[in-house]
């Protein structure tokens, strides 16, 4: 079965899979490898002694990354001409959707510390963008602002997780409030009551990436598990003068989303979906309706159901129209994670 690309259409969504490593005890357990990537011809085939089908599955996609593919790698063929839209001033979203456990966290964030100015070889995208941000805006002799927010969508509520530990008992007028989503009626995204810092160099992000993702940790810790049911979402804005015309001042705007994705397994493609589902209550809606937002954008329907969910409220002026849209898929070799695999690869390409 060979499952092509629709080509007539002019798509922002790009869809790429990246499959990482055997781990250890996968190695160990000696179950067979359950797929195998082609980068040059971007596909990747599920064993056809696997599916019960006659001949291998294939799928294809925008790009293929395999087990040995490096950081770096991704990010100068997938991600730089992301940014490269954004410095540009038009809003961008990078998404990382798989199974719990296949490396997203990986893929977005990686090793984050920099060592005296260098990024390790293992920086993630995250990190990587920041670096390619501050790089050209420093080299643009630009006048620009730079402001990130961090935040965290568990149970489809928003936790900040930029904002200072004690929030809520520092000050009378610093009390911890709710964090509400609105529209300015121009079309872009408000988030109420969110830390949102000004910074002025690639170290203060990392910093504050540090702090935020420390945060996400100790959740998980507490939580069981937290962050395999929780989105990230990590936004850079950008602004830069352009021209000064009389008084007036023009400024060019972008946005940069970098989303970790809640593990797809929440949405199993197995009978059970509906029920599992409904069983996680709030948590999986925003994945589904992510799906349907996607769906409906490449099929250019006249609906876009994005009022459906918190995250793609929140990413509304992101998704669709001018905006380009970036999913990283994430999956295991390992025949142990087939069912979740092709679940994956049926969503991911569904996608384009
Ligand atoms: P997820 O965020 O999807 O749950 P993680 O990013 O936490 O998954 O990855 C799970 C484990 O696999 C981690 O220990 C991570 O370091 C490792 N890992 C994931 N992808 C890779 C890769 N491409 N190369 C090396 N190690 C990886
Ligand atoms: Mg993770």
């Amino acid at each position: 079965t060979r499952i092509g690309r629709k080509k007539d259409r002019e798509v922002n969504v790009q869809v790429l899979l990246r499959c990482r490593p055997l781990t250890d005890d996968e190695q160990k357990s000696n179950l067979p490898r359950a797929i195998t990537c082609n980068e040059h011809k971007r596909e990747v085939a599920v064993l056809q002694s696997l599916t019960n089908k006659q001949v291998d599955r294939v799928f294809t996609f925008d790009k293929v990354f395999g087990p040995k593919a490096q950081q770096r790698s991704i990010y100068d063929q997938a991600i730089a001409p992301i940014v490269n839209e954004v410095l540009e001033g038009f809003n961008c979203t990078v998404f990382a959707y798989g199974q719990t456990g296949t490396g997203k966290t990986y893929t977005m964030e990686g090793g984050m510390r920099n060592k005296g100015g260098e990024l390790p070889a293992e920086a993630g995208v995250i990190p990587r963008a920041v670096r390619q941000i501050f790089n050209s805006l420093e080299a643009q002799n630009a006048d620009y602002s730079v402001k990130v927010t961090f935040l965290e969508l568990y149970n489809e509520e928003i936790t900040d997780l930029l904002a200072p530990e004690d929030y809520s008992r520092t000050s009378e007028d610093r009390q911890k409030k709710p964090i509400s989503l609105m529209e300015d009626g121009k079309g872009c995204v408000i988030v109420r009551g969110l830390e949102e810092e000004a910074v002025y160099s690639a170290n203060e992000i990392y910093n504050l990436l540090e702090r935020g993702a420390a945060k996400r940790r100790t959740a998980d810790t507490l939580l069981n598990k937290r962050s395999s049911r929780s989105h990230s979402v990590f936004t850079i804005t950008i602004y830069v003068k352009e021209a000064t015309v009389g008084d007036e001042e023009l400024i060019k705007c972008g946005k940069l989303n970098l989303v970790d994705l809640a593990g797809s397994e929440n949405i199993s493609r197995s009978g059970a979906r509906e029920v599992r589902a409904r069983e996680a209550g709030e948590i999986n809606k925003s994945l589904l309706t992510l799906g349907r937002v996607i769906n409906a954008l490449v099929e250019h329907s006249a609906h876009i159901p994005y009022r459906d969910s918190k995250l793609t409220r929140l990413l509304r002026d992101s998704l669709g129209g001018k905006t380009k849209t970036c999913i990283i898929a994430t999956v295991s070799p390992s025949a142990h994670c087939l069912e979740e695999t092709l679940s994956t690869l049926d969503y991911a390409y569904r996608a384009k």
